[in-house]
């Protein structure tokens, strides 16, 4: 089961809709996938169709309580993609963890339960550094930094790679900095170009190739409860999630001989599973 948090302490640059787009892009491959919402404001779980204000028992009993993580999970409406939602207590789990014993590896600790069950688990973070996200950082295999390309883009970037190397040294010594990519993304700004040119510079290899453009119907699917992919799936936005995650699966080692015009019901036959040594 590889876990992939996704992550970034700057607000609105586009961590849930890239967790929700993933997570249907890899259900569509046919990986059993889930997708876990570790923040309060519940953007994932509504996004997927949930009322946040009663998704009961949620996150927040599996971090607080230590309730078992699949009395949380629930299918969605995408086959494959299965939710742990966050519900309207998870804001007090940061305030109520802190004097609770092992409280940075209480989501990790979870998962030992369920490894059989999932391929890969998404997790979406709040924007702050507080204990949800240490919490997300330590259960994950890999971490990725979605990155809006406008001028403050770099602010606090590097305090945040401090932050995931911090938690690799103490907590988590076998979490892979994946990387970073370009989201909200408009190409007829000349601002957009020069941010590009920045991250690339400041992260260097560790910038994926495909950029999430600004798109009008990626930023109504979550207002229907609907992924891209089944709002709609011929949009630049959704061929885009798929790249970046074929791009992904290959960097992650995943043997990906994936032809990118098959047609998506007979991709996972294409996709070889399996980490080359
Ligand atoms: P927060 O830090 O508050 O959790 P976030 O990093 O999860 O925010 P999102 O909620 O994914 O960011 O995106 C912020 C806003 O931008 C949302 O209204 C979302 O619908 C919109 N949005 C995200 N990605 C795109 C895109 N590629 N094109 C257009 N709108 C987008
Ligand atoms: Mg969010």
């Amino acid at each position: 089961m590889k876990i992939i948090t996704l992550a970034n302490q700057k607000g609105g640059v586009g961590k849930t809709t890239s967790v929700l787009n993933l997570g249907a892009a890899l259900a569509q491959m046919g990986f059993k996938t889930l997708i876990v919402d570790s923040d309060p404001q519940g953007n994932a779980t509504s996004g997927l169709g949930f009322d946040k204000r009663s998704f009961s028992p949620s996150i927040y009993n599996v971090l607080v309580d230590l309730l078992p993580i699949d009395k949380v999970i629930r299918p969605t409406s995408v086959p494959n993609l299965f939710l742990a939602g966050s519900g309207k207590d998870l804001a007090g789990a940061e305030v109520e963890l802190v004097p609770a014993m092992a409280r940075e590896s209480r989501l990790k600790g979870s998962f030992a339960a369920i490894k059989e069950q999932f391929e890969f688990v998404l997790i979406d973070c709040p924007p702050s550094l507080g204990l949800l996200t240490v919490n997300a950082l330590t259960a994950a295999t890999h971490v990725l930094i979605p990155i809006q390309g406008e001028y403050y883009a770099l602010e606090g970037l590097a305090q945040f790679v401090d932050t995931i190397h911090l938690v690799k040294k103490s907590l988590n010594p076998h979490l892979d900095f994946l990387g970073c990519f370009l989201t909200l993304f408009d190409s007829r700004m000349s601002l957009a170009q020069q941010v590009q040119e920045e991250v690339k510079k400041f992260m260097k290899e560790k910038l994926f190739k495909t950029i999430i453009p600004r798109s009008i119907r990626l930023a109504e699917a979550p207002g229907f409860g609907k992924t891209i992919f089944e709002h709609d799936p011929k949009s630049r936005g959704a061929q885009a999630y798929l790249d970046l995650m074929r791009e992904i699966l290959a960097h992650m080692e995943y043997l990906c001989v994936l032809d990118s015009v098959s047609g998506v019901s007979s991709e996972r036959d294409s996709v070889v599973l399996g980490e080359s040594a």
